[in-house]
């Protein structure tokens, strides 16, 4: 295996789900340092510097949400939270304090590797985001003349609607809460109001999906927030 591969850290208590992810993670080429608490995890994370930090949420010493908080003090190291069903909270207070995405147990192979293929993109992307160009299904959006086209034509965004699309693509395959896209699009006094966002995520529908009662593009994440399906693309 090279030094190339990915680094991933996995920070998890429960030997099974370490046992799971080991056999998984190195089949596919990723490079992996464990810790079974977040003391460990943190002081891993500072003397290893992974690539990506999947982190559950239920550790013996403290919880994952303390974990996110420490780490996002001094790296941006994308996180992945891994959450048992039932702790919607906890993911939500995850994503807000920092994490970039979550999965819920139980999660099959497929999934947690494309999210952390998605995650990985997105952190080697993260510092030339202006210069390029998002696109999905027929919807093609120029970041650099902020110009928005479905099937070739040009589609008048209001610029609400456009800042709360720029916003979903720069996080493009992540989910994000409701209170991060209002903070980000509206202002953080606005956290709270997300009858704005339903307004607001019904418009774009209609603008952008081929069927907006069925949306392909704007996926609805219950009880969380929203995700934008798609991929940027460089120039
Ligand atoms: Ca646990």
């Amino acid at each position: 295996m090279s030094d190339a591969s990915p680094l991933v850290l996995l920070i998890e208590d429960e030997p099974q789900m370490r046992r799971f992810l080991r056999a998984m993670l190195v089949a596919r080429g990723y490079r992996l340092v464990e810790a079974e608490t977040g003391g460990d995890g943190i002081a891993q994370a500072t003397t290893r510097n992974p690539d990506l930090v999947l982190l559950d949420l239920g550790l013996p010493d403290m919880d994952g949400l303390e974990v996110t908080r420490r780490l996002r003090e001094w790296s941006a190291v994308p996180i992945i939270v891994l959450s048992a069903r039932g702790q919607e909270q906890d993911k939500i207070d995850a994503l807000d304090g920092g994490a970039d995405d979550y999965l819920t147990k139980p999660f099959s192979a497929g999934e947690l590797l494309a999210r952390l293929r998605v995650a990985l993109r997105h952190a080697a992307h993260a510092a030339k985001e202006e210069s390029s160009s998002f696109k999905v299904q027929d919807v093609e959006v120029d970041l650099a003349r902020r110009v928005v086209l479905r099937a070739g034509g040009e589609i008048h965004l209001t610029p609400i609607e456009y800042k709360l699309l720029t916003t979903l693509i720069r996080h493009a395959g992540k989910v994000l809460t409701h209170r991060q896209l209002l903070g980000e699009v509206w202002g953080p006094a606005y956290a709270g109001q997300t009858h704005y966002l339903r307004v607001y995520m019904a418009q774009l529908r209609h603008k952008l999906e081929r069927d907006p009662a069925r949306p392909q593009i704007l996926i609805t994440e219950p009880g969380v927030g929203y995700r934008l399906k798609g991929a940027r693309v460089e120039p």
